[in-house]
């Protein structure tokens, strides 16, 4: 990252305090590192964040662009120790493997125990880093009480696994949380509206709140710093590999306070078949957070991709209101899904294995085009675990051959072999300073 003179200036100032401190007290380690957290500023619904940090950190933490985040509720009362908690989870797996001390003055109780918890879930996940830091409180403060029984969130995207997991725990009308500056960027407003329009109608018409954030978080360290430092440590980058999980459970603890929260349901992507994952949304990551009282299920892990569609299409016999799922990995404006990816193509194929319309599921695809499906997997890559699903759903069909023999748009699914698809492997992420992937 380009550094210019006025920036230095600034990072001289904020890291003169603790340097001083060292000074004084003569007995750090040479190299130690440390994060001072001197300020957590709460107006309205918004939460910003103000700290020092030593110098060693400066290439990895953006301090002209420090932490600020937006929440849907006013949150002023909610107490330091629970607000200071996105920030931290933001930059957990840095914390670790930079051994950086946390310095603040109160740190929630579940939350300061989690820490340890979570790092050996990391250390598990991947041994050949050395995960160590810690967190210095004056104060460690007990809110194990907070939480009502029965009070239940879940990330809801309105894709596959958030819809499956809606299905699943619908009775206990789990409110919707919603985080803009995750997968969809903040410069991208059009998409953030399209997904909050899509989770407000399926919130509406359940009867279920929603809690929408606004977060820099992507952007107040320097992701593609940590990704080329920790190049050999991490298959595809900081942000898929070690960051995603923790750094979004986290901008749930203020809300998880707010309105008594005693679980909070992250969707899972993997399944208990998938072996050997590295990813920073994993059971063995999540499920050790813990804050206020507000305990973390990875949700959906024992179903596979397809069982959850399944469980969808299941719920959505037995409920009226109607389901449009947004599935698609390319960037939308309007409509929910393009009908021309491989992950569009595929819960189509999903649905139609589970003998449903896929149009009534926010999938406006005639037959000629699910026919014309096949000439994609000729000339396209495919990731390996897309690879995997597809041939579930082959496998799905020929359960009832008779049955699929009959859609003469999709019968080419079972004969396909899956298997001779180009392969296409996980890049390495990086980002320019305007949030674009380079
Ligand atoms: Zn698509």
């Amino acid at each position: 990252m380009k550094i210019n003179e006025e920036k230095v200036i600034l990072e001289e100032n904020e890291v003169s305090t603790i340097i001083k401190e060292k000074e004084k007290k003569g007995i750090e380690r040479e190299n130690e590192k440390k994060i001072l957290v001197k300020e957590i500023k709460k107006i309205g619904t918004q939460i910003s964040y103000d700290y020092e940090i030593d110098r060693s950190l400066v290439s990895l933490l953006h301090m002209d662009n420090k932490l600020k985040i937006d929440y849907s509720i006013p949150i002023e009362d909610v107490p330091d120790e629970i607000a200071v908690i996105p920030f931290i989870t933001g930059i957990l797996p840095m914390i670790y493997l930079e051994d950086i001390t946390v310095v603040l003055d109160r740190i929630d109780k579940d939350f300061y125990e989690a820490f340890d918890q979570i790092r050996e879930g990391y250390k598990k996940m991947l041994p050949k880093g050395e995960w160590k830091g810690k967190i210095e409180a004056k104060e460690i403060i007990d809110h194990s009480k907070n939480p009502e029984n029965g009070k239940s969130s879940v990330f809801f995207s309105g894709g596959v696994d958030s819809t499956s997991s809606l299905a699943t725990h619908i009775k206990e009308k789990p409110e919707f949380i919603l985080i803009w500056g995750s997968d969809i960027l903040q410069n991208n407003e059009k998409s953030w509206e399209t997904a909050k329009q899509i989770a407000q109608n399926t919130a509406d018409q359940f009867g279920i709140n929603t809690n929408y954030i606004s977060s820099n978080f992507r952007f107040y360290l320097n992701e593609n710093a940590l990704t080329t430092k920790y190049r050999e440590l991490l298959p595809v980058s900081w942000w898929y590999d070690v960051q995603h999980g923790a750094a979004l459970l986290g901008h749930v603890a203020p809300i998880a306070y707010k309105k008594k929260l005693a679980v909070h349901y992250i969707p899972s992507s993997y399944n208990i078949h998938d072996k050997n994952v590295v990813c920073a949304s994993y059971p063995t990551l999540d499920e050790k957070m813990k804050f206020c009282g507000c305990h973390i299920i990875h949700d959906g892990f024992e179903m596979t991709r397809l069982e959850k569609v399944k469980n969808i299409c299941d719920f959505q016999k037995d409920s009226k209101p109607k389901i449009t799922l947004r599935v698609c990995c390319t960037e939308r404006e309007e409509e929910a899904n393009c009908c021309k990816c491989e992950k569009c193509y595929r819960t189509i194929g999903e649905l139609i294995a589970c003998k449903e319309d896929p149009k009534k599921f926010g999938f406006p695809i005639t037959e000629k085009e699910i026919r014309d499906i096949k000439k994609f997997f000729k000339k396209e890559e495919v990731q390996g675990t897309a690879v995997r699903h597809w041939k579930e759903i082959q496998n799905k069909m020929l359960e009832d051959q008779k049955y699929f023999k009959k859609l003469r748009y999709a019968k080419w699914i079972m004969k396909f072999n899956f298997d001779k698809t180009k392969r296409k492997d996980f890049k390495k992420e990086m980002w320019d300073e305007n949030g674009e992937k380079i």
